[in-house]
């Protein structure tokens, strides 16, 4: 192909005038959405070419990027389990010894275990007081 030949880049319809160095496969102008157009098509490319490759590299990462959420959601949960245990902002000494009698009451092993027997206890004291509070 001769090097000085204009052509028409696919993107943005401008005439180009590659150079002698890059004539035989130069498609596309040098504006960045052209050339990023042009990455996009590459990959495109790649991708019908390597169909099941592609596929299995998308489940895959598909499949990480799951577990790293369930990670990221149980880490919050046993962050949200410890700071529901020690309390937030009061009477961490109160805490302590309430945490300790519901573990050694419930022979809870797990912080999970500690926060579902609190909780059930909580329910049941309101529920309590309810009834007294009717009668
Ligand atoms: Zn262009």
């Amino acid at each position: 192909m001769n090097a000085n030949e204009e052509k028409i880049c696919p993107a943005c319809g401008k005439v180009i005038h590659p150079s002698k160095r890059t004539a035989h496969n130069q498609k596309y102008c040098s504006e960045a959405s052209c050339q990023k157009t042009r990455e996009h098509e590459k990959k495109m490319r790649w991708r019908k070419k390597h169909e099941s490759e592609w596929k299995q590299l998308a489940n895959k990462y598909s499949a990480e990027s799951h577990k790293r959420r369930r990670e990221r959601e149980k880490a919050m949960a046993k962050d949200l389990a410890i700071a529901e245990i020690n309390g937030k902002d009061q009477q961490p000494r109160k805490n302590a010894l309430l945490v300790g009698m519901a573990a050694f009451i419930s022979h809870a092993k797990t912080c999970d275990e500690i926060v579902n027997f609190l909780a059930r206890m909580e329910r049941k004291g309101k529920a309590l007081i309810e009834s007294c509070l009717w009668k």
